[in-house]
């Protein structure tokens, strides 16, 4: 190996030239596109090397083969090689590799960026042409720019990431709520920023959540009350019954149920699809995980030991003698109670509230949804949905990552085993 020589410019003059602002800087953009192979990058930039050019801006995509790849250089300084020569070099080397260029010529770097800059994630099943349009064109009409756009995932639904400035996350919030309801699509609007990307607690609900049941309407079956009960429930999820009245309502009618149930129950809750995957991959991302629930402590340890969670908490069945009271003991977890411990949760773990993530479904998880710095509904009831930041519709509660910016492949490696982090399967 030789050492690397100092870069000679072909003519270097005789004094230090006073630095020109970029702005005013010559500079010339080369775009290559064509078909994929190893080597077109280094290529491309061992022609240019021949010029002393610098690399003020890359970006590159490889799409089902094809590659595009922009670079922006400083055009050839002046008394040495001409722009046109550089320009004939890269035709020339384009054409050797059946490739196609195009070489812009212009003054300065990129325009930058508007102020107010957001990630928006659109998540479809499937992702039609008609609902990129609208999504697009609403951010178009709030004056925002589309920067860069990136596929997150195609599995279990096509998941994009959209890069905007020049506007406001609130006011694109907004208007992309208005038109995803419209159009079939989930739409998150995340502020772009540091915050992102530091850790973060996500608190979830439980019922209908984190799992596929509602608790109690399993201890019903068990009392024979079932219908009853699911009555009950549905008019407090919607918001129609005040929840601490409902639930000391339900729970009176599972006085005298053996204890022995409760075990039954247990073995009985169904977790949602993607649940594992979402608990496993934030875990492993450093994230701190919870569950609040207006059910029973006694589902909720067992879910917080089987899931390695961080917290839990929920009401706890009164039992004596063996038997069910009908009667729940200590904090009610109700709608308060559970944005509550979200604010308890975030403060035990150290993260800030605008870091904290909540998942909920139901009315009662509304205060929590709009107290976290991103507020998830999920396969909610329209009036949970209409409130909270941003709406899951699809039954895969791992697509909340996408909701984070975190890729398909980043879940995939954190679910594989020894990727290097020593902590056993
Ligand atoms: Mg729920």
């Amino acid at each position: 190996m030789s050492a690397p020589q100092p870069r000679q410019s072909p003519d270097v003059p005789a004094e230090i030239p006073i630095e020109v602002p970029i702005a005013e800087v010559p500079t010339l953009l080369v775009k290559i596109f064509g078909k994929d192979r190893p080597g077109i990058t280094a290529g491309l930039f061992d022609t240019l090397a021949a010029y002393a050019v610098d690399v003020i801006d890359i970006e590159q995509v490889v799409t089902r083969g094809r590659i595009v790849l922009c670079a922006l250089i400083t055009a050839p300084a002046a008394g040495g090689a001409t722009e046109g020569e550089l320009r004939a070099t890269v035709h020339s080397w384009t054409e050797s590799l059946k490739l196609q260029a195009e070489i812009i010529s212009g003054t300065g770097d990129n325009r930058p960026r508007g102020s107010g800059r957001s990630h928006v994630t659109v998540l479809g099943n499937p992702l039609t042409a008609e609902s990129t349009a609208a999504i697009a064109a609403s951010i178009t009409s709030t004056g925002g720019n589309i920067d860069r756009i990136f596929r997150l995932a195609k599995y279990p639904v096509t998941a994009v990431e959209f890069a905007v400035s020049g506007v406001e996350t609130a006011p694109l919030r907004t208007a992309l709520a208005t038109s995803a309801a419209g159009i079939g699509v989930d739409v998150a609007v995340v502020s772009a920023g540091l915050a992102r990307r530091a850790q973060r607690l996500v608190v979830m609900d439980v019922d209908s959540t984190l799992i596929q049941d509602e608790v109690i309407e399993l201890f019903a079956a068990h009392a024979g009350c079932e219908a009853e009960v699911a009555a009950v429930t549905a008019r407090a999820m919607a918001g129609e019954l005040d929840f601490e009245q409902s639930l000391h309502a339900r729970v009176a009618l599972l006085a005298g149920l053996d204890a022995s149930v409760v075990d039954k129950v247990r073995a009985e809750v169904r977790l949602t699809p993607g649940a594992r995957t979402l608990i496993r991959t934030l875990k492993r991302l450093g994230y701190q995980v919870g569950v609040v629930s207006g059910g029973f402590t006694q589902v909720t340890d067992a879910l917080k030991d089987r899931l390695g969670l961080d917290f839990a908490a929920a009401n706890t069945l009164e039992i004596v003698d063996g038997k069910l009271t009908g009667r729940v003991t200590g904090e009610i977890v109700d709608r308060a109670g559970k944005a509550r411990l979200l604010r308890r949760f975030a403060a035990e773990a150290g993260v800030p509230l605008a870091q904290t993530v909540a998942i909920g479904d139901g009315a009662n998880d509304l205060d929590m949804l709009n107290a976290a710095g991103l507020g998830v509904a999920f396969n909610a009831k329209p009036v949970v949905r209409k409130a909270a930041h941003t709406a899951v519709n699809v039954p895969f509660l791992d697509t909340v990552l996408y909701l984070l910016g975190i890729t398909r492949e980043e879940v995939e490696e954190a679910e594989a085993p020894g990727d290097g982090d020593g902590s056993p399967e």
